[in-house]
C-alpha cells in the first residue's frame, strides 16, 4: 500500500493515479493525512474500488505532517562514522528535528545566510501504532510506512559551542525536513532493512549504500527509542546517513543556491529538493 499527501488531503496511490481516502470512504476513514496514523489498522484493512484520478507530485506534501514526535540518529553507518571521526557506541546518538521544518516533495528549501548547509539522505520511519517498550522482534508491526528523507543540516549551527552541540537547531531551519515522496507499507517489501539508498547532487551520485548496513537497524532503533518514551501514531524517525556527506570531503562541500538534491530508495521512489539563496 502506496500512501501519500496531496495538497492536504489523504490519498491512496494506485493505478498511476490517487484516490481520496476520505471521499472514498465516504467520511468513515480521515480525510486529513494528520489524523490517517491514529486510524492506520482500519485503513490497512480497508479496500475500495474507486477509480484513481491523476496528480502532479509537486502536489505531494509531506507524508506524516505534524508528527508529535521526530527522532533523528547519527552516526548509524560505519563510513559516516569515519569520515566524522566519531566511533559507534553501544548506543545510537539522539536528537529531534523540530516538526516545523518537515516539507515534501519538489521543495524549494532557502540556505540560511552565512550557513554551510549539507545533505543526507536518510530512510525515515513513519510510526503507525502506539508502542512503549516495543521488543526488536515486534517492532516492524509499529511501522505504518517507509519514505525517503533528507536531514538538511547547517553545520556551523549545529556543531556550535558550548557542548553539547545543537544538533535539534541546526538541523530545523524551514524546509530541512524534506520526506516523501509517499509512504510505503513494510509488506511491499522483500525485506524493508535492505534496501539500495542513494543521494544526486546535480545528477552526480554522493551517497550511495544499502540499509542493512545500518549499526542499528530499524527494529533496533525502535526498541531503544520505545525503551524511553512511547512511540506514538504519525512519529516520524530519520534513521541516519551513510557516509558521502559534504562537510566532510576534502576540500569541503556544501549546498549553493541553483542546486538539486535526489535522494532515492528501493522499492520508494525519488525526492526531489531544491535550494535558492536567502
Ligand atoms: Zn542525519
Amino acid at each position: 500500500m502506496r500512501v501519500a499527501n496531496l495538497a492536504g488531503r489523504a490519498v491512496l496511490l494506485t493505478g498511476g493515479g490517487a484516490i481520496d481516502i476520505g471521499k472514498a470512504g465516504g467520511g468513515r476513514l480521515p480525510a486529513d493525512p494528520r489524523a490517517l496514523f491514529e486510524r492506520w489498522e482500519e485503513l490497512r484493512s480497508w479496500s475500495t474500488d474507486a477509480e484513481p484520478v491523476p496528480f502532479e507530485e509537486a502536489d505531494l506534501e509531506a507524508p506524516a505532517p505534524a508528527p508529535r514526535q521526530v527522532f533523528a540518529i547519527g552516526v548509524n553507518y560505519r563510513d559516516h562514522a569515519e569520515e566524522s571521526k566519531i566511533e559507534p557506541g553501544s548506543r545510537p546518538p539522539v536528537f529531534t528535528k523540530f516538526a516545523s521544518c518537515l516539507t515534501g516533495q519538489d521543495a524549494v528549501v532557502t540556505l540560511p545566510e552565512g550557513g554551510l548547509t549539507d545533505w543526507e539522505a536518510e530512510l525515515v520511519v513513519v510510526i503507525g501504532r502506539y508502542g512503549y517498550a516495543v521488543r526488536a522482534a515486534e517492532a516492524w508491526e509499529h511501522v505504518a510506512g517507509l519514505t525517503v528523507g533528507q536531514d538538511l543540516s547547517e553545520r556551523i549551527t549545529q556543531l556550535s559551542p558550548p557542548q553539547p552541540p545543537q544538533f535539534s537547531l541546526g538541523k530545523s531551519y524551514p524546509g530541512f525536513g524534506p520526506t516523501g515522496p509517499w509512504l510505503v507499507t513494510p509488506d511491499e517489501f522483500d525485506d524493508p532493512g535492505d534496501l539500495e539508498i542513494a543521494c544526486y547532487l546535480n545528477g552526480e551520485r554522493v551517497q550511495h549504500a544499502r540499509t542493512s548496513q545500518m549499526i542499528f537497524s530499524v527494529p533496533e532503533l525502535i526498541e531503544k527509542l520505545s525503551a524511553v518514551t512511547p512511540l506514538l501514531p504519525g512519529d516520524v524517525i530519520f534513521t541516519g546517513t551513510p557516509g558521502g556527506i559534504g562537510g566532510t570531503r576534502t576540500p569541503p562541500r556544501f549546498l549553493a543556491p541553483g542546486e538539486r538534491l535526489h535522494s532515492t530508495i528501493e522499492g520508494i521512489g525519488t525526492l526531489r529538493t531544491t535550494f535558492a539563496g536567502a
